[in-house]
């Protein structure tokens, strides 16, 4: 078979690639569509892969092709979104159901072979399957759509609040169309640049700031009566933002920090504060998983997109063909160039 593999930074060959076996108790997928996730961008030009030779890929979708021996809860033909975890079930955080949060666990392209292939022999525990009517396109976004959910999940996330989110990258823009289909009352949201700005209001939100303009913190306080919001769910991973929604946050309000942190963020005392002053709750979210296994999050990703509930298209860079990957890395390099989700075709 084929695949996109990494052997150093920036150095993506599609080549010939053992074809992998379903063992006992696992599956063949024949891969569909695989993204490239913002987690993949470090591994890719940044030195940060595990090991190489590797192949990368963890949120894609794909079709069951061949079961392993003793599945009896997949079979052929099986459409399905990969669910990349493996957890170790012999960590005690496992045990509580908290996989995301467990050690010694396997990961599909990252910590093994992944979905920039042709095809992927996984546990079949590791598959969702797909209902008719959602394609793989959407499939293949169920890996980030989780990491919101999983973040309104552990916040015990309830309709009827006021929501802030900041940064309308992939995972921001799907973390406001879950809000809004969880029941979100108002939803304020924050970037810097127009283009996703605009994708935002299209697919949902209630007013939409740019934070480089001017007395955009007063209008998103006014939007509330002065009060703030009671949700601020933050996924930009910038010091801007993350302070943002300490000062953003209603009195007794949550903070969630979903985005990865890049830079050093430094407090002023008068910021720290917000968290004294207004008695906030701060917390986080990692990965998407809870029990039983995979969890809630993917049960509702299938709920969304069945129902029609969320909305991928102005979430996609481009579609091109695996072969192709290389080209896509190399962009990862140039400033501005890629903006949103890169798709690979991998029967292409
Ligand atoms: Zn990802």
């Amino acid at each position: 078979m084929k695949a996109a593999v990494l052997y150093g930074d920036n150095d993506i060959r599609y080549e010939d690639w053992e074809m992998p076996q379903a063992e006992p108790g696992e599956v063949l997928v024949k891969v569909k569509e695989s993204g490239l996730c913002g987690s993949d961008i470090p591994r890719t030009i940044h030195g940060g892969a595990h090991f190489y030779p590797i192949v990368l890929g963890h949120e894609f979708s794909g079709e069951i092709v061949e079961t392993g021996e003793g599945v009896t809860e997949r079979k052929r033909g099986d459409r399905i979104a990969c669910v990349p975890l493996i957890p170790n079930r012999n960590d005690p955080q496992s045990q509580k159901g908290n996989y995301s949060l467990s050690k010694g666990y396997k990961f599909i392209g990252s910590r093994i072979q992944g979905g920039w292939a042709e095809y992927v022999a996984m546990p079949w525990e590791n598959t969702v399957v797909l209902p008719e009517n959602v394609s793989y396109t959407e499939g293949a976004f169920f890996e980030p759509i989780t990491v919101a959910l999983h973040a309104l999940n552990i916040m015990n996330f309830q309709g009827g609040r006021d929501v802030a989110i900041t940064g309308m990258g992939t995972i921001g823009l799907l973390t406001l169309q879950c809000a809004r289909a969880m029941g979100a009352r108002k939803i304020a949201v924050f970037d810097i640049d127009r283009e996703r700005l605009e994708t935002a209001r299209e697919y949902g939100a209630d007013l939409c700031l740019n934070t480089l303009e001017e007395g955009f913190k007063e209008k998103a306080m006014a939007f509330t009566g002065g009060v703030g919001y009671e949700v601020c769910l933050e996924t930009g991973g910038v010091p801007v933002t993350e302070i943002l929604c300490l000062d953003l946050a209603a009195p007794k309000g949550t903070v969630m920090f979903i985005g990865t942190p890049h830079k050093p963020v430094t407090l002023q005392p008068n910021e720290f504060e917000f968290i004294n002053r207004k008695e906030l709750h701060v917390t986080g979210s990692w990965m998407n998983y809870s029990a039983p296994f995979p969890g809630w999050e993917w049960e509702m990703a299938v709920y969304l997109f069945d129902k029609n509930l969320v909305k991928t298209e102005k979430l996609i860079d481009r579609k091109i063909p695996l072969s192709r990957a290389s080209e896509a890395v190399n962009d990862l390099t140039v400033p501005g160039a890629v903006k949103g989700k890169i798709l690979f075709e991998c029967e292409k």
